[in-house]
């Protein structure tokens, strides 16, 4: 199995050591060409959403990438990856893959409160850290989106078929839950595209 991680601009070196610490193989998205490397699972890291959005469509990775999505591809986006992924931002008229049936609003924590760290219940998982860092967080769930976590009543995580969108850093934690339960989601979908 090996995992791709979106490389044009912000946090991928930490879910990069996060892959290799799990010992799973990855490539980085820099460019169209590396798109030709199997892959069986995405992670969009947290960064500068805008940017990685506008890196996206001009290297020419946007189509070939929302097809997959849109296929059953597991993609487990942290932070500026949750707005990539989000049908609709409240404070934002950008929509990027548009393929989780969610609101979120940038920077939804003002200034004040622009990074803090907590540990909250997680569906499936149990208590896990999350760092939050400038986050966005999801002010509506769509029709067949799961809420998987929560933090002072604000959706922080959520769950649409093989796309985990979540609020915070789960990369830069030594709790690994996460990670493995989006490999387990990349190696289910292996194995059923290996059976044809
Ligand atoms: N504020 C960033 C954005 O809107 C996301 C922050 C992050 O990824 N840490 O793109």
């Amino acid at each position: 199995m090996q995992i791709a991680v979106l490389a044009v601009q912000g946090a991928f070196i930490e879910h990069r050591k996060k892959l290799a610490e799990l010992g799973v193989s990855c490539i980085e998205l820099r460019k169209k060409g590396d798109l030709k490397e199997p892959f069986d699972g995405l992670i969009l890291p947290g960064g500068e959403s805008t940017v990685q959005g506008k890196l996206i469509k001009e290297l020419g990775m946007y189509d070939a990438l929302k097809e997959r999505i849109q296929a059953g591809m597991p993609v487990l986006a942290t932070c500026a990856g949750l707005i990539l992924l989000a049908e609709e931002l409240t404070n934002d008229e950008h929509v990027y893959f548009g393929t989780l049936p969610v609101r979120v609003r940038r920077n939804a924590y003002g200034r004040q409160l622009g990074s803090f760290h907590t540990v909250q219940e997680m569906k499936g998982i149990g208590k896990v850290p999350m760092t939050f860092i400038r986050a966005p967080y999801i002010e509506e769930v769509r029709a067949g989106a799961e809420v998987l976590a929560s933090v002072d009543g604000r959706i922080v995580a959520v769950k649409y078929g093989a796309q985990y969108g979540i609020s915070f850093h789960p990369e830069l934690d030594g709790d690994n839950r996460i990670h493995e339960e989006f490999l387990n989601a990349a190696r289910r979908q292996r194995m059923y595209e290996q059976a044809g």
